[in-house]
């Protein structure tokens, strides 16, 4: 009897101690799985852990297109590791976003990280996206706390082309729309582009007005990037949703068009920002699109306000 109550409270503390390690671990120990989907002989999506990563396996290395969130860069480069043996040569980053670039200070020191030159500005300052909950400025960004490293070595301004024939990689800058430095990345001989969050998926974008995203600009650079990329782009990698078609660019270019007369219409009729947002629903021809949330519903109406009261088109 008394054996059996002593071995009784060891299973009650065995058990504890379970429950206790999983909890602590929570977050920090638990399994960060990189799930990589191939799109051609040389081209994967890698997702989970932050905005889809893009690995471009050309004849000397490879480039890696954004890096995930904090304690994913790891991941990443066991991930592709079994991809291929080439060494990682290149980073890019799509834009300054946490789940976009917080890898960078995991991968060699050695990988050349290019980003767009406003991008640059925002990931050496790391301010949170106007959506966030928590506005608290780091203390330290991540590349601070890391000496340095995960920084941009180079910056582009509108145009950049790497290397040559099959390997060719394009970056552009379209204009404002999520921030002030979305990059899209092309592939010519892929015919595929990442399109970062520009194009996050079918939803109501986020405008990050923190990091010079755009309401009233958002549409014209989506557009920009359709007229320039059409002929040369089949398959669109988006920031966090599957692959996306030309065509369905070309819907998401009217969609934020649409909420940006929307907006308008409503200031007009002397509706406040809120009960605009608030009264907004995605128009039913927009089949497959996510519910709208409603704090960045109001964000972006609240922007779009301040955007058409500056007169802002630039
Ligand atoms: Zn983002």
């Amino acid at each position: 009897m008394k054996r059996t109550i002593v071995l009784c409270a060891l299973l009650a503390l065995s058990a504890l101690a379970i429950v206790v390690a999983a909890q602590q671990g929570g977050g920090g120990q638990q399994a960060r799985v990189v799930e990589a989907e191939k799109l051609k002989d040389n081209l994967w999506v890698l997702k989970g852990g932050g905005g889809n990563t893009a690995v471009f396996v050309t004849a000397n290395g490879v480039v890696v297109v954004d890096a995930k969130n904090p304690g994913w860069g790891k991941p990443i480069l066991d991930k592709i590791k079994e991809l291929t043996n080439k060494p990682i040569t290149t980073l890019i980053n799509t834009h300054t976003h946490g789940d976009h670039v917080s890898g960078n200070v995991e991968f060699p020191a050695t990988v050349d990280i290019i980003v767009q030159e406003n991008t640059k500005t925002n990931m050496q300052k790391m301010i949170p996206n106007s959506t966030a909950q928590d506005q608290t400025i780091p203390a330290q960004t991540i590349f601070q706390q890391n000496g340095g490293k995960g920084l941009p070595k180079r910056t582009f301004k509108d145009k950049m082309t790497l290397l040559k024939g099959p390997d060719e990689v394009d970056l552009y800058y379209f204009g404002r729309g999520h921030t002030n430095g979305d990059a899209w990345v092309l592939f010519p001989a892929l015919r595929v582009v990442h399109a970062g969050d520009i194009f996050s998926g079918k939803n109501v974008p986020l405008l990050d007005a923190n990091n010079g995203g755009s309401a009233a600009l958002i549409a014209d650079s989506l557009e920009k990037g359709y007229n320039a990329l059409n002929k040369s782009a089949d398959t669109i990698i988006t920031g966090h949703s599957t692959q996306m078609t030309m065509a369905e660019l070309k819907e998401y270019i009217a969609f934020n068009r649409e909420f940006f007369n929307d907006a308008r219409g409503a200031k007009k009729a002397g509706k406040s920002s809120d009960d605009a947002a608030t009264a907004w629903k995605i128009p039913a021809k927009y089949t497959g699109y996510a519910p709208a949330d409603a704090n960045r519903l109001k964000n972006n109406m609240k922007l779009a306000y301040s955007e058409l009261d500056k007169g802002s088109t630039n």
